[in-house]
């Protein structure tokens, strides 16, 4: 598998070369197409922009929080995030906080209670080392529809702060949230650096926790107010607690060939790495000149 830091590095050094720089912009996520997108697009295949089909979208967060940050801050963090998105008079779209859930697996279940959740991993992180958090996105790969996303927060290498100053800030919970929703509503990473949807993140940075003119155009474009009549309207219901499936547990049934190679007429998922540049941070930082 491509390195996904190396492969971002070398399309911001194309886009410095090839473009002025009053053309960068929001970049949408896509159903399929060239590296790092974890899906090449297949003889015939037309890349597609993803985005919900409804005005609404509910987002639950998991019950056993994580360590590093109160209860009470999770929950007051978690719909201030939502918010941040719900916001923007420029779009009809809205990110509904669905309160707590004990559901905390990832990716798509259609034929089991299916929520889109805040999930934190203060043990068993399963993904790649650097990470701060990762959104998975499942879509149709025809329609580019998303149909689940689901954010998995890596509590177990980083610690996650929420204070209101940047200075005495670790991760930052709100400011990695924000981008993190970003993913969910369909934007990729953007080659502003002021803006919340750029891939990396140093510690104590919150800028993220607001939205920038980049991500506002990217999340318009997607939703715009002009479209509310066309968006399918939105079911609020929430998932909360429910009896799991017998033979299911953390984690089972997410690692079907589906998600890593999924057929061109099933739904595709989609990883979004965030973080990985804060890994490299310490080998990029200059040493001391000897005297
Ligand atoms: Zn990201």
């Amino acid at each position: 598998m491509p390195n996904p830091l190396k492969s971002l590095l070398v399309v911001s050094v194309m886009l410095v070369m090839a473009v002025p720089a009053e053309a960068f912009a929001y970049v949408r996520s896509i159903t399929c197409g060239d590296p790092p997108n974890p899906f090449q697009c297949e003889a015939g295949e037309t890349s597609k922009e993803i985005g919900w089909p409804s005005s609404c979208v509910v987002v639950h967060l998991n019950e056993n929080g994580t360590g590093d940050v109160d209860f009470t801050e999770l929950e007051r963090v978690s719909p201030v995030a939502l918010e941040v998105w719900s916001a923007p008079e420029c779009s009809y779209f809205n990110l509904v906080y669905g309160g707590l859930t004990n559901e905390d697996r990832v990716g798509y279940n259609p034929n089991q209670t299916n929520a889109n959740v805040l999930v934190f991993r203060d043990t068993n992180w399963s993904h790649r080392g650097g990470v701060l958090a990762l959104t998975s996105v499942t879509f149709d790969r025809n329609s580019g529809t998303i149909v689940d996303a689901d954010i998995e927060f890596n509590s177990q290498d980083f610690q996650f702060t929420s204070v209101s100053s940047a200075a005495t800030t670790q991760i930052d919970l709100e400011n990695t949230m924000v981008h993190e929703l970003g993913h969910l509503v369909g934007l990729d990473h953007t080659p502003v650096e002021e803006a919340t949807m750029f891939a990396s993140a140093p510690e104590g940075e919150i800028k993220k926790r607001s939205l920038a003119q980049d991500d506002l155009d990217g999340y318009c474009a997607i939703y715009p107010i002009a479209d509310l009549a066309q968006a399918r309207s939105c079911k609020t219901t929430t998932v909360g607690y429910y009896q799991k499936p017998e033979g299911t547990s953390s984690g089972a049934g997410d690692d079907t060939g589906c998600q890593v190679l999924p057929l061109r007429n099933a739904p595709g998922t989609s990883l979004w790495w965030f973080g990985a540049l804060l890994a490299t941070g310490a080998l990029l930082r200059r040493p001391r000149r000897s005297r």
